[in-house]
């Protein structure tokens, strides 16, 4: 039987161990490092849950580039327009830049449309989309992204920077929910 950690009332099991991790994240950079050659990108992470796969992802970045940290808040505006999400701390002028988002996990995707949207809406010259995670099940509406660490199915996972009601943030490894 596999070894299980409880966070809160819930059980979890090592489900993706942290040198399989790093290794696609190294990866990825390599894949941006190459798309990227010769200019000179500003990454945007998405805060709380990317910290830890930026931080990963930036140490393998070889080309010039800038980062910056946001976060999104939502609330649920009324019941038929569903939810809001606000970008805030975004301070630099993103027109004409090249914009690689950095997000941990695209679960129905409406929060990354509407991070794109309100993005795009502001002149960057590219934008694009680094997620660690990606549970292709659980999105409902077509989204182009195009760096994704690994697809998932469509559970409740925890940890290397994805939370459970707060905690689990500081777990190496990415957990699952135990049945
Ligand atoms: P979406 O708008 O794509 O449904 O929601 C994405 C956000 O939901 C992620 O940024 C993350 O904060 C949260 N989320 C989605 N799936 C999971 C999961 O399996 N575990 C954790 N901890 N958060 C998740
Ligand atoms: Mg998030």
């Amino acid at each position: 039987m596999k070894s299980t950690i409880q966070v809160h009332d819930k059980h979890f099991e090592v489900f993706i161990e942290q040198s399989v991790l790093e290794k696609r994240i190294t990866a990825l950079a390599s894949s941006i490092n190459q798309d990227y050659a010769g200019k000179q990108p500003l990454f945007l992470a998405i805060l709380n849950g990317s910290f830890m796969f930026a931080a990963e992802l930036m140490k393998s970045i070889t080309v010039s580039c800038e980062i910056t940290f946001l976060r999104v808040s939502s609330y649920q505006a009324t019941e038929s327009t569903g939810k809001v999400h606000q970008i805030l701390g975004l301070s630099e002028s993103i027109e004409n830049r090249d914009i690689i988002i950095i997000e941990d996990i695209i679960d129905t995707g409406l929060t990354m449309i509407e991070i794109k949207k309100q993005l795009l809406a502001q002149n960057p010259s590219s934008l694009s989309v680094a997620t660690l995670f990606q549970k292709p099940e659980a999105l409902k509406q077509p989204i182009e992204i195009e760096y994704i660490g690994f697809e998932i199915e469509n559970k409740f996972v925890l940890g290397y920077g994805l939370d459970y009601d707060g905690l689990g943030r500081n777990l190496a490894d990415l957990y699952v929910l135990s049945e």
